[in-house]
């Protein structure tokens, strides 16, 4: 009984060889051009990633083909060093099958020092601005990975007028104009600002930009570099149409300008060409607009027999979709998602065509209309007014999520997102985009139902995003021109495979957005680019005649294919689609059952849309969510156990319960990583928004050797083995990173928890407690046996200390290690209020575990408020006060040095409860107590 009590207190746990150098053609000269420096040098101790296996002879480089690290001609550590000082190994920062070396650029120096050096040494280069490409154009397992995301800057101007030396680029603090009635305004800004801070950054000069749905996609990266089409785009075109000018670094590492006076072709193709093509895009000009005001239209309707809707739910999607060309003349534009069984539409309307009489007048005939199809429900309608356009991207696409929830009867998927600029890998989808024509076609409606997914989560997504502007565009640029007969963009996505071959069928002249479609497109040239296809090739030949910049699908892409691991110049073999690319790393795909959403990133406004989405900072590293769906690194099993049901009543709690033996995922095995959750009986995430806490658990390993490697007192075996804690942040602790370790499980060990869980919300609820394991046989050669060290401020004390207010650090006494090892990964834990978790390693701070808040609307409380609860032996919380943003994500350290035995390991918490109050204590007196542990994991 005494270990129990130890056990529930003091683990209370809150919660070129130059690729054919000359191809015979000659290099361009372009028309402006700007100086190019090399950053100076700092300590070379680097080694690379291993690489793909290269050749039959390693050392030796085939001819026309990009090195690999095995390679005698790769630079050697102390060169990438010497020309990087910031470069680091792929496998330091990132997930596998990465380039060998990631460099962040800050500066376009740097940008323009990288691609020379690829050039000059015939590195593989790939850019990532943002890291969303759908496709997988953004990253490559060997090779330098250029992230661009740090270029910023923003500088808004009153008119624009293109010249040879280009636009004054922005420093300093951002400024505030006047738009000038009948003039055009513009904005310069670095291709590193995300579509939400570049319009919150002109915010305050009352414009906008056209941009993505998503907050996080790049404005002048692939976005609009290939397309692109934006909440707006109907009223004010694509994103290509947008571009005034772009700063080029060039394939020689040259920084041009490119507008309608200088390099006008390059500019031409830049507008369409796609990204990662024709040179890396430094800094952009576009037009900017008035902000409006907007009213959005949300609706959702069911078919009422959600298994086999029938026939009449499908011609009422054909009908919804012969609608579309009469409203978009009414201004309407927007986003619907036909489901196998619901639709749903979030569409707006703008300035003088906004109102909520207005947008009810048009909805009301359409969805009454919807209902009378046979199995139709009735639709549910909600229209909200905005005064701006920050004021409606906030609330409904804000921060890259699509806004807050309404249930619906199919899951989505959902994109893993924040990651900064990192490459969230590939994610299945095939595309269509529709006219007039095919919009009010008889074939409509088994059109839409030959094309629905049949994959799990299969879904229709479209956007009604064309019209408009995007028809009347007199700009000459370079996207497929079918763009000029488009109404509809749309997309089947789901997890497995599936096409949309009947609305190609529907649609044989048109093709599909390069950025959203399948990489196994047929007659992609013509369908990703159409007649300006043959015009771009000439012009990628002359800006990159060694192809420096490779993306496919992209321009020229079949000028090239990869062999053995490398990119090489040989020409792909199917002329009819698009050589496949080495990028082996799928997407993030989990099911959501109403909160965010892969893109458009919209979802229905039900008024608990309070905060924007926060991103994470660009150097937070975030251990990717566990998928039970795909085998884990290193071929590891994934199992996902559900524990429970847990019922509470209204406003419970329950506190500190054991469960002594649980399924556990494996016998004789090497557990590598793990993540908590808590879910609702249908698989869908139970979490702040609807009053769920996983406030904490704490899992341990119960055997014959095992015994807590911080709190073992004297080894008298009165505390179990703790190898994995959650609070509701959810973190996932991964040990094999970089080196190869798990916590061992024998054949008779046995896992137990105490869990601690509180329902906030007025109903009764019952959760489930999942833990999503990586294992490995422990046979698995090259694996060994890891610990967990608990590090706590109260050391081997009760983990709460009393709150405190104000910026403030508590630190523990520290434990001196008992083992000689390797400092594996490492994340912290602290409560609400708490900024960050240091390890210190001899005085040296080692690790600092940084806390974000409320990145994803899943872990911001509703408006209606929390309601403490008032069981338990920590006296109940008010965690849920109205729009609460409380803690996601918790910055983890990776293979961050050595530990011997007698070093001496302390942890401090940092606080600050001005810039995040702390939870109050449910009784309103005072607020709940502060924590600060770090989960260490050391492999010896
Ligand atoms: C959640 C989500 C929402 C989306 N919403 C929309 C939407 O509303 N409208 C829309 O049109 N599309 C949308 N997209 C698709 C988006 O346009 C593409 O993913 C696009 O490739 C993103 O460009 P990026 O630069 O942000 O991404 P990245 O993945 O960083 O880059 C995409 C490609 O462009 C290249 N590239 C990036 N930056 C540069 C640069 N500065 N110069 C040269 N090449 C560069 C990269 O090498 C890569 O080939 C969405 C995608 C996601 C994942």
């Amino acid at each position: 009984m005494k270990s129990l009590v130890i056990l529930a207190a003091g683990l209370h746990f809150a919660t070129g060889i130059p690729l054919d150098t000359t191809g015979g053609h000659e290099h361009p000269t372009p028309s402006s051009s700007f100086s190019f420096s090399i950053p100076p040098s700092l300590s070379p101790t680097l080694s690379p990633t291993p690489g793909p296996s290269p050749t039959p002879n390693p050392g030796e480089s085939p001819a026309g083909c990009r090195l690999l690290n095995t390679d005698a001609e790769w630079p050697a550590p102390d060169a990438w060093l010497a020309a990087f000082p910031g470069v680091v190994p792929g496998n330091d920062t990132e997930a596998a099958n990465r380039p060998d070396y990631i460099l962040a650029a800050m500066d376009v120096e740097t940008v323009q020092a990288a691609v020379k050096f690829a050039a000059d040494n015939n590195i593989r280069l790939t850019v990532v601005s943002s890291g969303h490409d759908f496709l997988g154009r953004n990253d490559a397992p060997s090779g330098l990975g250029l992230d661009i995301s740090g270029l910023t800057g923003v500088k808004v101007l009153e008119s624009f007028t293109p010249s040879e030396s280009g636009a004054e680029s922005p420093s300093g603090d951002v400024n505030v104009i006047e738009p000038v009635p009948g003039q055009q305004a513009a904005v310069t800004f670095g291709a590193g600002m995300s579509t939400q801070a570049l319009n919150d950054a002109i915010d305050s000069s009352k414009l906008f930009t056209i941009g993505a749905a998503h907050g996080s996609v790049r404005t002048a990266g692939g976005y609009g570099q290939a397309g692109g089409h934006s909440p707006f785009s109907s009223k004010y075109g694509l994103g290509s149409d947008q571009v005034l000018e772009y700063k080029v670094v060039t394939a020689d590492g040259e920084l041009v300008v490119a507008n309608s006076v200088s390099n006008p072709d390059l500019f031409w193709a830049l507008r369409g060409g796609g990204g990662g093509t024709f040179g890396i895009v430094v800094e952009a000009t576009v037009k900017a607009f008035p902000t409006p005001s907007v009213t959005v239209s949300n609706w959702w309707i069911n078919a009422t027999n959600a298994d086999n809707p029938g026939q009449g739910y499908w011609d009422a999607a054909a009908y919804l979709h012969s609608q579309f060309p009469v409203i978009n003349e009414q201004g309407v534009q927007g986003y619907y998602y036909v489901y196998p069984n619901a639709m749903k539409g979030i569409f707006l309307t703008a300035d003088e065509q906004a109102g909520q009489e207005a947008a009810q007048a048009i909805w009301t005939p359409i969805l009454e209309k919807l209902a009378e199809f046979d199995g139709m429900e009735p639709a549910e309608t909600k229209y909200t007014d905005f005064s701006s356009y920050k004021e409606f991207y906030t609330a409904i696409l804000g921060g890259g999520h699509g806004g807050c929830g309404h249930q619906h009867k199919r899951a989505i998927a959902k994109r893993h997102d924040g990651h900064g600029a990192t490459p969230m890998g590939i994610i299945p989808m095939d595309s269509r985009l529709l006219g007039k024509e095919h919009l009010e076609s008889q074939d409509l409606a088994q059109a839409l139902q030959d094309a629905m997914p049949q994959v799990e989560q299969g879904q229709l997504r479209g956007h009604l995003i064309g019209g408009g502007a995007v028809l009347s565009s007199t700009e000459d640029t370079a996207v497929l021109p079918a763009w000029r007969q488009t109404y509809v963009h749309l997309i089947g996505t789901g997890v497995g495979d599936f096409k949309v071959d009947s609305l190609r069928k529907l649609a044989p002249d048109t093709g599909a957005y390069v950025n959203e479609a399948s990489h196994e497109n047929p007659n992609w040239k013509t369908d990703f680019w159409g007649s300006n296809y043959e015009r771009l090739s000439e012009i990628k030949t002359k800006y990159d005649p060694n192809g420096v910049f490779w993306v496919t699908p992209g321009i020229n892409a079949d000028e090239y294919s990869i062999i053995d691991g490398r990119l090489c110049n040989t020409a792909s073999t199917d002329p009819d689609f698009a050589p496949p690319g080495d990028n082996k790393n799928p997407g993030t795909s989990s099911p959501d059952n109403e909160t965010g959403s892969p893109f458009p990133g919209t979802e229905p406004d039900d008024g608990n849309c309070t905060s924007p989405t926060p991103e994470l900072p660009a150097d937070f590293y975030d251990e990717p969510d566990l998928d039970p769906s795909k085998p884990g690194k290193d071929g590891a099993t994934v199992t996902k156990i559900k524990y429970g049901p847990y019922t509470l009543e209204a406003m419970d709690m329950i506190s500190n319960r054991p469960d002594l033996n649980m399924e556990t995922p494996c016998k004789d095995c090497y557990i590598t990583a793990i993540q908590a959750n808590l879910e609702y009986e249908d698989g869908t995430t139970a979490n702040v928004n609807t009053g769920a806490w996983l406030h904490h658990m704490v899992l341990y390993k119960n055997g014959r050797d095992a015994e807590d490697l911080v709190c073992n007192f004297g080894g008298i075996g009165l505390m179990p083995q703790r190898i994995y804690a959650s609070g509701n942040e959810r973190s996932v602790s991964r040990l094999n990173q970089v080196l190869q370790y798990g916590i061992e499980l024998g054949s008779s060990d046995r896992i137990g928890m105490i869990y601690d869980l509180m329902n906030e919300s007025d109903q009764p609820a019952t959760y489930y407690l999942t833990l999503t394991y990586e294992w490995l046989p422990s046979s698995t050669s090259g694996y060994k046996a890891a610990e967990m060290a608990w590090l706590d401020i109260t050391d081997c004390g009760v983990s709460a200390v009393p709150a405190q207010q104000g910026q403030f650090e508590l630190r523990s006494d520290g434990w001196k290690s008992t083992v000689n090892g390797r400092l594996l990964s490492a994340s912290g834990h602290v409560h609400n209020g708490g900024v960050n978790t240091t390890i210190w390693l001899n005085g040296e701070p080692i690790c600092t575990s940084r806390q974000v808040y409320g990145r994803t609307p899943e872990f911001i409380a509703p408006p209606h408020g929390g309601h403490g609860g008032d069981e338990g032996d920590d006296g109940g919380h008010e965690h849920g006060a109205e729009g609460k943003p409380s803690i996601s994500d918790a910055e983890t350290c990776v293979d961050f040095g050595d530990v011997k035995v007698g070093d001496e390991l302390v942890v401090s918490a940092y606080y600050d409860t001005d810039k995040y109050p702390l939870d109050e204590a449910h009784d309103g007196e005072g607020f709940e107590s502060i924590m600060g542990i770090s989960r260490v994991y050391i492999g010896t």
